[in-house]
């Protein structure tokens, strides 16, 4: 193996523990942020209901006001009309008296109207009520559940951080600096094996040539399909041969 790869790799076994960590970590905040979206859109609608609500009322207190202006003009009419001699005069009153108590039924059924719908929509203000105390004392324990696996995760972060700086010191920093941009494309190993003579990463066959240049360790040498780094791995290329004569063998017998 490139003598410059033994320490990135196990910079790139803590890298790789970092990534799969950040990837929980985000998962776990996306659960937080849901459950926190479905509050604030209860919270929304508790506002926009009692606003609702709030508007009826004055609408309620319009009609009343209107009907209470319509029942004293009646009195007045009545007593008016109590003190009238002419008969066409206490017609024209009894007309207009009719007139007033037409335009009062008419506003009286508004009036009920709108608080038949004030009855329904107070009724809709209470579920959402229920639903926002049910849904904050559901989501405590869940709550609390995943605020701690990010603190736990935020820790173990931090350990495999120190981890990682104190490796750092021992890579050559040009190797270093290709590493990383390769892991930042690819979040995912970039140093891989030659598993019989293919690149390990994407799966892709290699040439001799390419396999016995990675054998000597003499240079770096990238992968021409995916840019990954190759090393050559002894002990597992052995073991790796042995299981796929084992296999071989066993497809022999049963073929
Ligand atoms: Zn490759």
């Amino acid at each position: 193996m490139h003598k410059g790869l033994k320490p990135l790799l196990d910079i790139q076994e803590l890298d790789i523990k970092m990534i799969r960590l950040m990837r929980v970590k985000k998962q776990r905040q996306g659960e937080l942020k849901q459950i926190e979206s479905l509050r604030t859109e209860l919270k929304e609608q508790l506002t926009l209901k009692e606003e609702e609500i709030g508007e009826i009322n004055k609408q309620v207190t319009v009609l009343e006001e209107k009907i209470q202006t319509l029942t004293d003009k009646y009195k007045k009419l009545e007593a008016q009309q109590a003190s009238i001699k002419k008969v066409e005069e206490f017609n024209a009153l009894t007309q207009e008296m009719t007139t007033v108590e037409r335009e009062k039924a008419s506003l009286e059924a508004q009036a009920s109207n709108i608080l038949d719908r004030k009855v329904a929509e107070e009724e809709i203000l209470e579920k959402i009520k229920e639903s926002l105390s049910a849904s904050e004392t559901n989501s405590i324990e869940l709550e609390k559940e995943i605020k701690s696996s990010i603190d736990m995760i935020n820790k173990e972060g931090q350990q495999l951080k120190v981890e990682r700086d104190n490796l750092v010191g021992n890579a050559d920093s040009e190797s270093l600096k290709i590493y990383e941009r390769l892991l930042r494309n690819k979040k995912d190993r970039v140093i891989v094996p030659i598993e019989n003579r293919t690149c390990s990463g994407c799966h892709i066959a290699l040439t001799l040539q390419h396999e016995s240049l990675v054998r000597k360790g003499e240079a770096v040498v990238f992968c021409e399909h995916c840019s990954r780094i190759h090393f050559w791995q002894e002990s597992e290329a052995v073991e790796g041969t042995t299981a796929q004569t084992r296999r071989r063998r066993r497809r022999t017998v049963k073929a």
